[in-house]
């Protein structure tokens, strides 16, 4: 441009217009290219930012996702929690439920559905097995004179120190339950009568030892039939009546004893079942 001006000063009038010409080209050219270069670089920032404001969203979008799960997390592991606790509630109130149901209230033994589950299961095992085992069924002697005499208050306390003596005596796996009233039976698994015999003599010798102080003189004697599982016992029912009948027996012959039988051999139908009597007489 300076060129053109000078050229025109000295009268080169075309050489003056092209280098004019030549020099507004080059000034176009060089505002096109700047142009072009910032058209580029306002493209180049708003791809960048476009890209940016995605990471932004996608950071701001797996964010949101990780406080879902951890909340989805955290509600889960509660309700589990509270599941698993509802379920162990519900279990052991069913549990204490059951255990109720099977236990005598006044003596904490168990009672005559408890103790008959137990009984039939030993005796059904020891009939499989053929191994021996003994059912025995005890009657206090004259319980009603204490109830009389003392008042049937006296006479739970009466109920509750058998049972506790029967505790004492019988082994850790014979059942103990209150039949009803101020009956009781025991039926043990892998006992013969000698071994019974010598778990009625402790329960005899505990009861000659208790005193209470609101039934004073009553003496704790009991009479009860045994009856030896082998060979022709059918089951609970069978023994039952053939243990109830030895008690009556054990009653009608003075009281204070235990009249012990086997159901070894089946040549009478005089005990229901039990047919032989082994042994008769005091524990
Ligand atoms: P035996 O020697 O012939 O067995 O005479 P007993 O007096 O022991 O027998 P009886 O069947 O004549 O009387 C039993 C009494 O037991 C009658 C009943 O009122 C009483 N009895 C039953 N259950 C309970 C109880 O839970 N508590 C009290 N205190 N008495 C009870
Ligand atoms: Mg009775
Ligand atoms: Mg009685």
């Amino acid at each position: 441009q300076t060129r053109g001006k000078a050229l025109s000063a000295t009268g080169s009038f075309e050489e003056a217009v092209a280098d004019m010409a030549k020099a507004a080209n080059m000034l176009r050219e060089q505002q096109e290219e700047t142009l072009r270069q910032s058209n580029a670089a306002a493209r180049a920032r708003f791809q960048f930012e476009e890209v940016n404001g995605k990471v932004a969203l996608l950071a701001e979008q797996r964010r949101s996702e990780k406080l879902i799960f951890a909340i989805a997390g955290t509600l889960g592991v509660i309700l589990i929690g509270t599941l698993l606790l509802l379920t162990r509630n519900a279990l052991l109130s069913r549990r204490q439920f059951q255990r109720q149901a099977l236990t005598d209230q006044l003596t904490g033994l168990s009672n005559r559905r408890g103790v008959s589950q137990r009984a039939a299961q030993i005796i059904a095992d020891a009939i499989a097995q053929q191994r021996p085992a003994m059912l025995v069924l005890l009657d206090i002697d004259q319980f009603k004179t204490c109830n009389d005499r003392f008042g049937h208050g006296a006479g739970d306390d009466v109920l509750v120190a058998f049972a506790e003596s029967m505790r004492q005596c019988v082994r850790s796996g014979d059942a103990v339950g209150r039949w009803g009233g101020e009956e009781f039976l025991v039926a043990m698994p892998d006992a013969n009568v000698h071994q019974a015999r010598l778990i009625l003599r402790c329960l005899r010798n505990a009861c000659a030892k208790i005193e209470l102080d609101n039934a004073p003189g009553f003496s704790l004697r009991f009479s009860g039939g045994a009856v030896e599982i082998g060979e022709g016992t059918e089951d609970l029912n069978t023994v039952m009546k053939a243990a109830d009948m030895l008690l009556y027996s054990a009653k009608r012959n003075g009281r204070d004893q235990v009249r012990f039988a086997d159901a070894s051999s089946a040549d009478s139908a005089a005990l229901s079942g039990v047919t032989r009597i082994s042994a008769i007489g005091r524990i």
